[in-house]
């Protein structure tokens, strides 16, 4: 039996698997928004599931950010109280045994490789499309964490050969840089995007909804939003050439990526073949827990 954690800016999500995958259990509380907090949350959720079916062969945790390589204290969090703290080591005091951390876009793409849309795919490529934008690479049911752990970490390279209006309809990023894929790729960067262009106040709702009636506006942006991903995802493809690719988060719903993306990403592939499926997630909202109970 595993364990895994996903631990977020608002709840934190716990389930206990068995080793074929089956979901034994799962509990959700509210995470608090400090360190001793958060640490006190996610050991009763463990110290429950085993008072209830028995001691757990591991213990994973999904978050957003990262552990420094250097000095192992957490970096670039959003749920910014776990910045600067050794979160992995206090856990394992807590919980009395090693457990593992990882980035929460890691968990989502070890999901769907084990057992979800990325099933066996050796190499997976997944992305996150949602209030921000993230990516991870699994090689054989293992996450590639790279030499400074950030492997994978797309939503923060430039979107490539941006033409004028692409730089001047956009936000600059939250990251400090100009261009990143998260400006144009995630739920908000897409709908700021079209109000910049349109000078409207529309979220991305509202553009899928206009999407559905046909709406002129709507449409273009669409068709320039899956570009934008094609543009991104050509980069993964040329360097890494996943054999599959899984998009989560809020903007993978979206039928109209799946039915245009081939054609568009194609154009921009440096092979006269391509025949790399992209595709939705299988395990939705469930992935990041999932994806860590299966870290090892
Ligand atoms: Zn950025």
């Amino acid at each position: 039996m595993k364990i895994g954690i996903d631990l977020g800016g608002t709840k934190t999500e716990g389930i206990l698997i068995d080793d074929d995958g089956k979901e034994l259990t799962r509990d959700r509380i509210k995470t608090e928004k400090n360190y001793e907090g958060t640490i006190k949350g996610i050991v009763s959720i463990v110290k429950e599931f085993e008072k209830k079916f028995g001691n757990s062969t591991s213990v994973g945790i999904g978050m957003p950010g990262a552990i420094s390589t250097d000095s192992a204290l957490v970096k670039n969090a959003n749920s910014i109280w776990l910045n600067e703290q050794p979160l992995k080591k206090d856990l394992q005091i807590a919980l009395d045994r090693k457990i593992n951390l990882e980035n929460d876009a890691n968990c989502f793409t070890l999901s769907e490789a084990v057992d979800g849309a990325g099933k066996e795919h050796s190499v997976v490529f997944g992305v996150i499309i949602g209030t921000g934008t993230g990516g991870g690479i699994v090689v054989n049911n293992k996450v590639l964490r790279g030499k400074n752990n950030i492997a994978g970490e797309w939503g923060h390279i430039g979107l490539p050969n941006r033409t004028d209006n692409e730089k001047k309809y956009v936000k600059k990023c939250y990251c400090g840089k100009d261009g990143c894929m998260e400006t144009y790729v995630s739920g908000p960067g897409f709908a700021s995007v079209f109000n910049l262009t349109y000078n409207t106040q529309h979220d991305s709702h509202k553009i899928l909804d206009d999407l559905i009636n046909e709406d002129k506006n709507a449409i273009k942006a669409f068709d320039q939003y899956v570009d934008h991903l094609a543009r991104g995802l050509s980069l993964v493809c040329n360097v890494l050439d996943p054999d599959i690719i899984v998009l989560g988060g809020g903007m993978s719903n979206i039928s109209y990526i799946y039915e245009n993306i081939d054609e568009s990403l194609k154009k921009y592939i440096f092979s006269d073949t391509f025949d790399t499926k992209i595709v939705k997630n299988f395990h939705g909202d469930s992935s990041g827990v999932r994806g860590a109970a299966w870290l090892s």
